[in-house]
């Protein structure tokens, strides 16, 4: 069996050219499938849709979160509860073309364990695009596993793979980060990303940054060791410069007043002292809310599942694995 995993957030006007997209393909497959749909606290009358389509297509089955809780976690959920032998996570918004579903297949059918979409053209402002390439860069750069550039969660993950993703306990999650984490046999197909069918972008701003420092903060500590190394930098000058301005004193008669170097120097050390204070903050930040261990999501509502349900507790998840 296949399942297909769509987040879902205020796509009411996307869903039935997604559903039918989605389901002409998958019929042409020869595999039993399953659509989980997972409503992130939409507002709007997603839900109704998607209650609508179940009547029509059983296997097209819906988790509604008690509000908002992000995409990442939209795909949690979904990766938690799929119950099929390979797991494909798709956008809502049809910028991941499901016409691409067959050829994941046929590389996991090949003995591939995940198979992700890379994206040749992105359809979206400059910006958007300069500001994502220098992204998957810099983490390519830094970060301490090999994140294929340019993949997003578009993509197919055998059972095994999220057997494993299910037992991660993180809270903030970076679902392409740990696909690639878990390692196993790993290929990309490329294709087009193609313009959002209908709606707002639901990424706001603020969650797309969100979104990229998780990422790569929970794949590096670079930042923390570049304000070390800063660190060192700056007191060997300021070392070197201590015992400049002592040899002057005693050479020459004229010491010029150093009041700009001083004012300068204070603020240099000051703004980056509160860098450094920033980015230790970051982790702090990220250690509070994974001791904490909440659970990562809510579930208020379920569709077309049976009682005998995964449960979304990491924590249960790990007491019945070693039951
Ligand atoms: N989405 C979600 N929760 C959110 C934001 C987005 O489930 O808080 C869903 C959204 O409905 C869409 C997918 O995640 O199916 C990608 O969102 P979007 O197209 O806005 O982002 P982008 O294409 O810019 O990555
Ligand atoms: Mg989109």
């Amino acid at each position: 069996m296949l399942s297909i995993i769509i987040p879902i957030y205020n796509e009411q006007e996307i869903l039935p050219e997604l559903f039918r997209r989605v389901t002409q393909v998958l019929e042409t497959i020869r595999m039993d499938y399953e659509v989980i749909v997972v409503n992130d606290g939409s507002t709007d009358d997603s839900l109704a849709v998607i209650h609508q389509f179940y009547r029509q297509n059983r296997r097209i089955k819906c988790l509604s979160f008690s509000r908002n809780f992000g995409h990442q976690m939209a795909i949690t959920a979904g990766i938690d509860h799929a119950q099929g032998d390979a797991v494909i996570i798709l956008d809502g918004d049809l910028q991941d073309p499901p016409e691409i579903i067959p050829q994941f297949i046929d590389k996991w059918r090949e003995g591939y364990d995940v198979v992700y979409g890379v994206r040749q053209h992105r359809k979206e402002s400059w910006k958007k695009r300069v500001a994502y390439a220098l992204f998957y860069r810099l983490l390519r750069e830094i970060a301490n596993i090999d994140i294929p550039l340019d993949s997003g969660d578009f993509g197919l993950i055998d059972r095994k793979v999220a057997d494993h993703l299910r037992k991660f306990p993180e809270q903030h999650r970076f679902v392409r980060g740990l696909r690639s984490w878990v390692g196993f046999r790993q290929t990309g197909i490329p294709y087009e990303r193609d313009a959002r069918y209908a709606g707002e972008v639901k990424y706001t701003f603020g969650k797309l940054f969100t979104l990229a420092l998780d990422g790569l903060m929970a794949f590096t500590t670079a930042p923390l060791r570049a304000v070390t190394i800063f660190g060192f930098i700056v007191s060997f000058i300021a070392f070197f410069s201590a015992m400049l301005i002592f040899i002057e004193r005693f050479l020459t008669v004229d010491v010029v007043p150093g009041y700009a170097t001083t004012l300068i120097s204070i603020l240099f050390l000051g703004g980056v002292q509160l860098i450094g204070i920033g980015i230790i903050g970051e982790y702090i930040a990220r250690i509070y809310d994974e001791v904490k261990q909440r659970p990562p999501y809510i579930i208020a509502d379920r569709l077309g599942f049976v009682e005998t349900e995964p449960p979304n507790d990491k924590r249960e998840v790990k007491k019945l694995d070693k039951v």
